[in-house]
């Protein structure tokens, strides 16, 4: 489902990702994990093209994002083609994004019509499905700011949902939340997981990472410095910079 190539990217003189090779299969959920500043948030915005590569290839689903090829070039999409693309990959962040002037309902219905122009009725529907399955049915017609970071967290992964996406990507989720709300986000992943969603997950959650991941990541300056199951890379790491990691995590 998502397969990076040699991806580079620098800021100035600030090389942010050194080479960065990952691929994830259909239906797996992969943890990232590494220290603040290692690249795990510009790794996953590149995979929507929220930032462009300066090297290497991304891939999700047979599509080249950002690019197409002509000849032996890459050329860069027009916007309007990067944004067809991110429809398909959702993206949850830290601080929910939701939009504070539309209601919960209002808030999730709106890509599909305006980006994906499904009918309002049939987008509502999908809606009320997905506010269902995160647990917040009675909530559509309030406002963001009425509801708790947990809350606003699970309406934004219903958003996410409401495109259909192919690969859901989440940028430590639970990180802007009170540690009580933790809880009820992480459930809506599991049950996520356990359906079989492709998803890349940036968290400092162990426990999580330990009972939902296929594979854990371990990312530190820029590189990936070993990925495995949960069981090896987090009981068994073999670097010296995973295990100084998760001494101070666990
Ligand atoms: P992480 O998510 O692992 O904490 P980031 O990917 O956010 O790391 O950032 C990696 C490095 O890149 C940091 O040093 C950060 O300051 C820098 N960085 C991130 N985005 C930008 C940007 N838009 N412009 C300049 N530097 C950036
Ligand atoms: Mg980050």
């Amino acid at each position: 489902m998502v397969d990076i190539r040699s991806v580079h990217k620098s800021f100035g003189q600030l090389d942010v990702l050194k080479g960065i090779d990952l691929q994830v299969r259909t239906g797996q959920v992969t943890v990232v994990l590494g220290p603040s500043g290692s690249g795990k948030s510009t790794l996953l915005r590149t995979i929507n093209h929220l930032e462009k590569v300066d090297r290497g290839a991304i891939h999700v689903d047979g599509t080249l994002i950002g690019y197409r090829r002509s000849g032996d070039r890459l050329r860069e999409l027009p916007e309007r083609e990067v944004l067809k693309q991110r429809t398909r990959i959702g993206f949850v962040f830290q601080n929910f994004h939701l939009f504070p002037h539309l209601t919960v309902l209002e808030n999730i219905v709106e890509a599909p019509v305006s980006v994906q122009k499904r009918p309002r009725q049939e987008a509502e529907e999908l809606a009320r499905r997905l506010l269902e399955r995160v647990g917040l049915a009675d909530k559509a017609d309030a406002y963001p700011r009425r509801l708790s970071g947990g809350q606003q967290q699970r309406v934004a992964i219903a958003r996410a949902l409401a495109l259909e996406p192919r690969l859901l990507l989440f940028d430590e989720p639970t990180s802007a939340l009170d540690p009580e709300l933790v809880g009820e986000v992480l459930d809506v992943i599991k049950d996520l997981a356990r359906q079989g969603t492709t998803m890349i997950v940036v968290t400092h959650e162990i426990g999580f990472a330990r009972e939902v991941a296929d594979t854990v990541v371990f990312m530190d300056d820029g590189r990936i410095v070993e990925q495995g199951p949960p069981g090896e890379v987090l009981d068994r790491p073999r670097h010296e910079r995973t295990r100084a990691f998760l001494s101070k995590v666990l």
